[in-house]
């Protein structure tokens, strides 16, 4: 229960020295953490400086050098001795992400998993960094492609994976020959630190084939991130985050024809057909649009229900949202944690009230109060029926606000469907094989993940992660993911005695 649980700054602090962070890096500092749970300052990090930046940019710079030329197996066994760390301190990572996060304790080791799962992906894949052999219109000729590392890998990131989406980039650049650097979300910098002290275990264990350099973090803000984005040294930036800060990020690197991996805001959809199953629906609505307070960019946010259905799930889809459990995330019987601070908040109201001026009608919404005191933003999660897809619903309110729109014909909501800026995830719920098909078609969702009778959230990292459109079009975690990490090099090799020129060119040079 909630009130035997240890107060947060107690906690983080034990967990933080358990995980191995010095104390230095976490009093002191100019950067205030604040405890989504119960508003509390969780600590005061120190923060990097610009010239901290470029030293760290040019070590990496330099690590690139050696690291590129370790074979890859071997840089594998490096990202296996970071799985075994991850393994051994789950529990302690995975509850330091519960409370910098606000997600429920599952939610915080199930992101430690997909970061221990994503190393084994590597490891595997650093025995396959496969290129093709191509048949060439040459007579003695053999062309081929080769795979070779890129280059310096910034990874920026947002609060809300806060640990995940290091790993999914940095499990894979290490093993594709690439150093990394990390500019973690500000306001997630605790679960950063610990999870680089247990980067540092990895290095130590493996030894002087890890150049100084090779994984590192930096401490700051926008700014900070900024640097990154604008050096040329930095051969590829992958950033998470708003769709805001992706726009920012894409022109700069762009700027300097750098290379841009872009994981940006969704605005996830289920269409609910007439012969979906109900009981497999309302579970992953539910899942979908509640779990980590919609503070998920997979989240379920705009649900269409077929005109038949809706009397029978709607009514019960309110009874859940009515009656699930808010309240402090460690706790075991929540379900719904805090947003992250008051500016949440206040985006999800102002996001309502524009839904209510353009005639949604609001259930839930409302601040609740909880054992963890008044500190934290908790929030019931609202379900909004709207008569169309106004302006709000087509934008993402970071916040557990599920638009609810009834629909009769399919190649109409198809088509509303696709109708938002952003092309993330998405769902249709049906065991009509055609309409599935449909929905999976090149006629059918437009986003990067797209799901037949399970919601649009929880992705594995077996899979290529990413979306369309807004959602900034990069790939990463599982499938090919990793060319986006590497520098492709077309090869033509002449062992015979004579060179035929292209286009049946003759160069006499005799
Ligand atoms: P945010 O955009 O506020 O910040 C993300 C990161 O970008 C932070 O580290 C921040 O310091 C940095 N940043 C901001 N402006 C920058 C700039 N101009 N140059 C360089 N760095 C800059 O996002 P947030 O509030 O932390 O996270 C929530 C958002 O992230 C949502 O929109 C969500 O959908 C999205 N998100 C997307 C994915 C995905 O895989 N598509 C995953 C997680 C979160």
């Amino acid at each position: 229960m909630t009130s035997k649980l240890q107060s947060v700054p107690q906690e983080t602090a034990a967990l933080l020295e358990r995980l191995g962070v010095p104390k230095a890096a976490v009093t002191g500092g100019s950067l205030s953490v604040m405890s989504p749970i119960d508003g509390s300052e969780m600590a005061r990090v120190v923060e990097h400086s610009a010239a901290q930046t470029q030293a760290q940019i040019a070590a990496a710079q330099a690590a690139f050098v050696k690291w590129r030329l370790v074979p890859a197996p071997r840089r594998g066994e490096l990202v296996r001795l970071l799985g075994e760390e991850l393994r051994a301190a789950k529990e302690d990572l995975g509850r330091l992400v519960s409370i910098e996060a606000g997600k429920i304790l599952s939610e915080g080791l199930g992101e430690v998993q997909e970061m221990i799962d994503i190393c084994e992906f590597a490891v595997g894949l650093s025995r396959q960094l496969y290129g093709l052999t191509i048949a060439t219109e040459r007579p003695n000729h053999r062309m081929m492609e080769t795979w070779h590392p890129a280059g310096v890998v910034a990874v920026i990131s947002a609060f809300n994976f806060p640990v995940a989406v290091w790993s999914w980039n940095s499990a894979i650049a290490l093993v594709c020959g690439d150093p990394v650097i990390w500019k973690p979300s500000e306001k997630a910098p605790l679960t950063a630190l610990a999870t680089h002290a247990l980067m540092e275990r990895a290095l130590a264990k493996f030894g002087s084939d890890a150049p100084e350099g090779l994984a590192s973090l930096l401490i700051g803000r926008a700014d900070i991130g900024q640097i990154l984005v604008d050096d040329r040294r930095v051969a590829i930036v992958s950033a998470t985050g708003s769709t805001r800060m992706g726009h920012a990020v894409a022109q700069r690197v762009a700027a300097r024809f750098g290379r841009a991996v872009l994981e940006l805001g969704g605005n996830n959809a289920a269409i609910i057909c007439p012969s979906a199953d109900l009981e497999l629906a309302l579970r992953g609505i539910a899942f979908a649009a509640m779990g980590t307070a919609g503070q998920r960019c997979t989240s379920l946010r705009r649900l269409f229900v077929h005109k038949s259905v809706a009397d029978k799930l709607l009514p019960r889809l309110k009874k859940v949202y009515g009656s699930v459990a808010i309240g402090d995330p460690r706790a075991a019987d929540t379900l719904i944690g805090p947003l992250r601070d008051q500016g949440a908040f206040d985006a999800m109201q102002k996001a309502l009230d524009e839904a209510r001026a353009s005639g949604g009608q609001v259930t839930g919404g409302e601040r609740v109060s909880t054992a963890a005191g008044e500190g934290g933003y908790y929030v019931r999660p609202a379900l909004v029926e709207m008569p169309s897809q106004s302006e709000v619903v087509e934008r993402e309110t970071f916040a557990p606000i599920l638009y609810v729109m009834t629909y009769d014909d399919f190649d109409a909501v198809l088509e509303l469907h696709n109708a938002v800026p952003q092309g993330l995830s998405s769902s249709i719920f049906t065991t009509d094989l055609r309409e599935a098909e449909r929905f999976l078609s090149a006629a059918g969702s437009d986003c990067g993940v797209a799901n037949v009778n399970i919601g649009p959230s929880g992705a594995e990292i077996g899979g290529a992660f990413g979306g369309e459109k807004e959602t900034g079009g990069g790939r990463e975690a599982g499938s090919d993911s990793w060319r986006a990490y590497m520098r492709r090099a077309t090869n033509t090799i002449n062992y015979g005695t004579s060179l035929p020129l292209a286009q049946g060119v003759k160069f006499d040079v005799e």
